[in-house]
């Protein structure tokens, strides 16, 4: 669909959305992703595992936790991914039949790109889809409330956070 058509269909609140996830797989993940941040001491993230929809939406299905990927991933207060993770990655992904269509991470306060987190991607293919919930993940935080930038390539992203549930929609 040409993107001017999809825009207005966006505004019109009839496109689909961009991501969705079922109401307790997402509520689960960011319960999960709070507690890993151990009271607040460090930040948290995970791989968002899932599978693209007909409508040309990417459906979440399972969060994977970085620290069970990669036990050092959290050990300096600051998410880092190390390529010698991706393998068990990859292997995780084979195993559900699932690719990895977004990540998620916690931040202290707001929700707002760290420069860090633009110039390194945690997937750095054009479209990926990066989230950030605020602090800490505590709340709950849901879509309206939460950063969504997609990676443009070249170091360049684009916001879509305030399009809220029009961009990313949970489910019953
Ligand atoms: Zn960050």
């Amino acid at each position: 669909m040409p993107s001017l058509l999809n825009k207005l269909l966006g505004w019109l609140g009839l496109a689909p959305p961009r991501l969705r996830c079922r109401r307790e797989v997402w509520n689960a993940g960011v319960a999960e992703l709070e507690r890993r941040t151990l009271n607040g001491r460090r930040e948290s993230g995970a791989y968002l595992l899932g599978s693209n929809r007909p409508d040309g939406s990417r459906e979440i299905s399972e969060f994977v936790f970085y620290d069970d990927i990669d036990p050092a991933a959290l050990a300096t207060g600051i998410v880092t991914i190390r390529q010698t993770a991706l393998p068990r990655l990859w292997e995780v992904c084979r195993s559900r039949g699932l690719g990895v269509i977004a990540d998620v991470h916690v931040h202290p306060y707001g929700y707002g790109q760290s420069e860090s987190d633009q110039a390194n991607p945690v997937i750095p293919r054009i479209g990926h889809l990066a989230l950030i919930l605020p602090n800490f993940a505590r709340g709950r935080p849901l879509p309206g409330l939460i950063g969504m930038y997609e990676f443009l390539g070249d170091g360049r992203w684009a916001s879509h956070s305030d399009q809220g549930s029009r961009f990313f929609k949970l489910e019953a």
